[in-house]
């Protein structure tokens, strides 16, 4: 049975919402169900996510190096975070397809995924067993809060990275954790960033201070995929130079590498994730992974 999260209601925040009762018994908003969703912004219907077909994407995570090897990082830094904490329940902020969600799920975490994009979420809707919640971040209010929220590639597309880390750190409970990766390296920035809607790209010590600045204990920062910065820098510096490159530009992750690189490059992500293991330092990469701790959660107890 999957995991039920139950959130306040967006309308008066004193009614109660889930997937099995979205009507508020206080003030009778309601909020959409469409299958495994609750949609608590039924009036706003934006499409502005161009989701390819489900079995495409389904294929490209699959085939692409990048998805497998950065869900087993994510899955060892988990580990990291339990030997101080039973985490079992923890929230996808900015699931999109869920992905990355049904593989926590599977690993055995009970996990809510948020997005404010419901084409993302009808995707995920196919492969996640738990519950999804389509809104804004900041209209999210759990009734319990979670153990960990994990914001994978979401922070640099948005402008006020710090307040998104505070609102998530909102849904956490005292001691808990918020988990990030984000894009490595401002030397790599390139028109791919743009394409992807990114506002920036992060150092380690960018990221360690954005935690610090929030209020959190920062417990883990580590670069990884550093083999893949050389290509990468090559690919965008040099082959992206020209216009007719732009649409290219755009592929990004949309398409896995010639297999022979692939397959090297998932051998080379798991040895780096060995060294990483042995608390050896990767001193740059393609990617960031932060663990923070949150020490003083700004969770709300709303009053009955
Ligand atoms: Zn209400």
């Amino acid at each position: 049975m999957p995991a039920q999260f139950e959130v306040y209601c967006p309308a008066c925040h004193k009614g109660r919402l889930s997937l099995s009762n979205s009507t508020c018994g206080n003030c009778g908003f309601t909020a959409r169900v469409e299958g495994g969703i609750l949609d608590l912004q039924p009036q706003v219907r934006g499409e502005d996510y161009k989701a390819s077909s489900a079995e495409n994407l389904a294929r490209v995570y699959e085939k692409h190096f990048w998805f497998g090897s950065r869900n087993r990082i994510i899955l060892d830094v988990l580990k990291r975070a339990r030997r101080l904490l039973d985490v079992r329940r923890l929230i996808d902020l900015g699931c999109g397809n869920g992905y990355v969600t049904a593989m926590l799920e599977e690993a055995g975490y009970a996990t809510l995924g948020i997005d404010m994009h419901i084409d993302g979420l009808r995707i995920a809707e196919g492969i996640v067993g738990g519950s999804l919640i389509c809104a804004m971040l900041e209209d999210v209010r759990l009734v319990e809060p979670v153990d960990a929220v994990c914001l994978l590639d979401v922070i640099e597309h948005l402008t006020d990275d710090r307040q998104a880390l505070l609102q998530a750190a909102s849904l956490v409970r005292p001691g808990g954790f918020v988990l990030v990766t984000v894009p490595a390296l401002m030397q790599l920035w390139s028109r791919y960033d743009v394409t992807c809607g990114h506002k920036r790209r992060y150092g380690a010590k960018t990221l360690r201070d954005l935690f610090v600045e929030c209020g959190f204990e920062p417990l883990y920062v580590s670069y990884f995929f550093m083999f893949s910065v050389l290509p990468v820098w090559l690919q965008r510096r040099l082959l992206h130079t020209g216009k007719k490159n732009a649409k290219i530009a755009g592929h990004g992750y949309t398409r896995p590498p010639h297999p022979l690189f692939n397959n090297i490059f998932r051998l080379l992500a798991a040895a780096e994730r060995l060294l990483m293991s042995a608390g050896i330092k990767i001193p740059f990469g393609t990617s960031l992974i932060g663990l923070a701790r949150v020490k003083y959660s700004t969770f709300i107890e709303e009053a009955n």
